[in-house]
């Protein structure tokens, strides 16, 4: 077999202070980068503080922070261990990048069987929040796919988790926050592929409506999302581009991806993203789609990262960082939900510069905490103004309980413990194999829970 850590050098590293995504909350924590091999039980007597194991911080809020606390860094985690061309098995640490997957499975014929907007995430980071891409309606969540891994408590504890072995934990610690013990490695099923290419079709569409007429016509195809612009009012109220693709059935050469070069180059200032800037871009992006209907053939990459080719593009939204917001509201009030957000959005003159609109299927998610069910998810981000996107924020997050949804904790930095427990009234049952020794500044702000020092 080749060398599978042979094509893992060049993916941005965590430089420290940690930072979560959107830059909000910033904390100071006690970094402690782990290495191959790193025994997670040996470095328990060490801690003298609570601690919280971390990937490549592309969490927005503030799951992947711990105030004053250790953070177990596990970017330098990251050897293949195992690869089986027959079954599409890979095991690998849990600090491995999904873009050191691809560079490694992308030559070979394989892709993730389920991927989110950045490739810049880890194994554990993708099973700790259970994550989700634009195929959930066909493939479910990240967890679907993990097949087992290794979770070790802070009591030197070891357990082999899977569907059938310890499910109770694997259920727990799939979109368990990272707070049920550390993965040091896990199996995931890769998916074979012929062609780093995608059958792209881009449609425009005129409101909620048409969004939901295409979203039942594409059932059969595997990946779908949409853009929306949610400054318009009137007649462009909720117009978008539905974006859908399938791996194309025809081979064609398996190289492997350029690396990135651009990286956003300045902290913007706090006015730069505004609502005139943002309903310029959106125009302009509605528009760039000039016929209704596009077709063609697209590489991976600019289809499933588009925000990649810009590494540091999180410093757009300038020091005072990002707010995001991610609903999923099911189909009972989804429509109704939906448009009396995006109305609330559009009125509220605090625009969005990025919101994706897609419909969750009925797929179950494997893990207790797991974000998605069936219904639309809406994920929205606002640059942090002082006195206007907090109350909106609130505004939104009672909404969406109104509406029978929850908010997605990966994405989230400022849902109140209330409207946590609300979302998730599981929770009280998740809380029993949480680690001792492990938490972090989400959970100890939606649950009031004290830290363990
Ligand atoms: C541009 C962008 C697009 C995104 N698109 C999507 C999307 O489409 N769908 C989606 O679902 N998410 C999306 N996300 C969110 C992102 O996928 C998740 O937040 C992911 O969990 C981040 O992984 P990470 O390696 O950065 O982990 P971190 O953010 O560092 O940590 C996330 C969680 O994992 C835990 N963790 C990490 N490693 C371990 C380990 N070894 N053992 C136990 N716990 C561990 C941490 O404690 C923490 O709770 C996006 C994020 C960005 C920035």
């Amino acid at each position: 077999m080749p060398d599978p850590n042979s094509a893992q050098e060049a993916t941005p590293s965590v430089q420290p202070p940690f930072e979560s995504w959107g830059r909000y909350p910033s904390y100071n924590a006690h970094l402690l980068p782990l290495h191959w091999q790193s025994d997670f039980a040996a470095v328990v007597p060490t801690l003298r503080d609570s601690a919280l194991p971390v990937g490549m911080g592309r969490s927005y809020g503030d799951s992947c922070l711990l105030k004053d606390g250790n953070l177990l860094v596990t970017t330098g985690m990251n050897r293949l261990l195992s690869f089986d061309p027959a079954t599409g098995l890979l095991t690998a640490e849990a600090g491995i990048t999904l873009a050191q997957i691809l560079d490694f499975a992308v030559p070979r014929g394989f892709f993730l069987p389920v991927t989110p907007g950045t490739k810049y995430v880890t194994l554990g980071g993708a099973i700790a929040n259970d994550i989700h891409g634009k195929n959930h309606h066909v493939a479910g969540t990240f967890g679907c796919h993990v097949t087992q891994f290794e979770l070790v408590r802070s009591d030197g504890t070891r357990r082999l988790c899977s569907p059938t072995e310890n499910p109770d934990w694997f259920a727990a610690t799939i979109g368990g926050l990272g707070i049920t013990g550390f993965i040091p490695w896990a199996t995931l099923r890769l998916k074979p592929i012929v062609s780093r290419s995608i059958d792209y079709e881009g449609i425009q569409f005129h409101g909620v409506d048409e969004f939901l007429d295409l979203t039942t016509q594409s059932q059969n195809i595997e990946y779908t999302v949409s853009w929306i612009d949610c400054a318009s009012t009137g007649r462009n109220f909720a117009r978008g581009v539905f974006m859908q693709g399938d791996h194309s059935p025809t081979p064609s050469p398996l190289t492997p991806s350029p690396q990135p070069k651009l990286v956003f180059p300045f902290e913007a200032p706090g006015f730069a993203l505004n609502h005139t800037t943002v309903s310029l871009f959106n125009t302009a992006f509605f528009h760039k789609q000039i016929h209704q209907r596009v077709v063609s053939l697209q590489d991976y990459e600019p289809f499933f990262y588009p925000l990649d080719k810009v590494l540091h593009w999180n410093r757009m939204y300038g020091k005072r960082g990002l707010l995001q917001f991610q609903y999923v509201i099911p189909w009972e009030h989804a429509r109704e939900g939906t448009i009396a957000i995006l109305r609330e959005v559009a009125n509220s003159g605090l625009a969005s510069f990025l919101a994706v609109l897609k419909a969750f299927g009925d797929v179950p998610s494997p893990g207790m905490m797991s974000f998605p069910k069936p219904g639309i998810t809406l994920a929205l981000d606002f640059p942090i103004k002082p006195g206007k996107s907090f109350p909106l924020f609130e505004r939104l997050a009672d909404m969406t309980l109104e509406f029978g949804g929850r908010l997605y904790p990966a994405k989230d930095a400022a849902m109140t413990a209330s409207q946590f427990q609300a979302f998730y009234p599981q929770w009280q049952q998740f809380a029993r194999y949480k680690d001792p020794l492990l938490t972090s500044s989400f959970w100890e702000r939606v649950t009031g829970e004290p830290l363990f020092r």
